[in-house]
């Protein structure tokens, strides 16, 4: 068996398209387009990428892009300030802080400072909390995009047994808690798990999110799994040979084999994550302008 491939950037193309159309009736009704403001302390090569990849989006599907870019010694009370400045604009929906920040300062306590309303990365511990009540809020956009993928992909979450590799903040917690909301039996691994490769084998839906290339191998996939690859790890250019520089947390020719449907790296759910920052903007918009 070899699996079908789900194309993260086809879907991801349709919810922008569908921002887009949603984006232009709310300027109808209103006027005034979502506004997205990013803030990006220091020169992060990586991370100047990702700003500039989400400033794009926003501006291709009509919202305004708002680019704060502060020096690398920026203090923390002048980040506080931007963030503070940026909560009572109204021509800003959506505020994203992006990390990681240089050493000096706190990612998650100037997170922490952004209005819970305007939180479009959800991360802040009212939208986190939310989500652990289950209760609306605005969720990450890495895990809602994977709810997206598994949703076209017509995965049957209630009552299957799900696994996700890694804890983190960022992902690993708020993905177990949307598949547990939709009513998965849901485990989480992660570095001190002491049989990986046991408790993956058993998931019908396995999300690797260690950030360790090709962690997850044949022996890790369930015969007729669904199988999210959530890794973006850079290679070498000893390493990656004529491949691709960029590769997943699964060995992908092992997984393809035994898997159901699998996403690829690239092209798999990287491309969803600006999408469903997209679609939180525009949420916050809506949920600001009825307030
Ligand atoms: P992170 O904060 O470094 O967390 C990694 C998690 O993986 C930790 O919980 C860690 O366990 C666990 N882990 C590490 N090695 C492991 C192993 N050998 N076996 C089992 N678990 C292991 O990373 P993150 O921010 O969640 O990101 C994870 C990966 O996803 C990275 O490659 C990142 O680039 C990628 N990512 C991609 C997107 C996207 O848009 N496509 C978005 C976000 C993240 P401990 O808690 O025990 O240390």
């Amino acid at each position: 068996m070899s699996a079908s491939i789900i194309d993260g950037k086809a879907i991801a193309a349709r919810v922008r398209s569908e921002v887009e159309q949603q984006v232009r009736e709310l300027v109808g009704a209103t006027g005034r387009p979502p506004g997205l403001a990013t803030i990006l302390v220091g020169e992060d090569p990586a991370s100047a990428i990702y700003v500039g990849g989400k400033q794009k989006a926003c501006a291709e599907v009509g919202m305004r892009p708002f680019d704060i870019r502060l020096r690398a010694d920026v203090s923390h009370q002048q980040v506080a300030e931007k963030i503070a400045q940026l909560n009572g604009d109204p021509e800003v929906s959506g505020v994203l802080l992006q990390l990681p920040l240089p050493s000096h300062l706190d990612g998650p306590a100037l997170t922490g400072l952004i209005d819970p309303l305007k939180d479009v990365d959800g991360l802040t511990p009212v939208n986190a909390g939310l989500l652990a009540l289950g209760r609306d809020g605005l969720r990450p956009c890495t895990p809602l995009g994977v709810m997206e993928m598994l949703k076209v992909t017509g995965a049957q979450i209630a009552g299957a047994e799900a696994v996700v590799v890694g804890r983190s903040n960022l992902f690993g917690k708020p993905m177990a808690l949307m598949l547990l909301a939709s009513d998965a039996t849901v485990t989480i691994c992660h570095s001190k798990t002491s049989d990986l490769a046991a408790v993956c084998s058993r998931a019908q839906i396995l999300i690797a999110a260690a950030g360790r290339a090709r962690l997850i191998g044949a022996e890790h996939v369930r015969q007729g799994a669904i199988v999210i690859d959530v890794g973006m790890n850079r290679l070498t250019p000893e390493q990656a040979g004529n491949r691709s520089g960029l590769v997943g947390d699964v060995d992908f020719e092992a997984a393809v084999q035994r898997a159901r449907a699998i996403t690829p790296v690239p092209g798999g759910v990287g491309p969803m994550t600006i999408a469903m920052l997209l679609r939180n903007t525009l949420k916050a918009a809506e949920v600001q302008r009825r307030k």
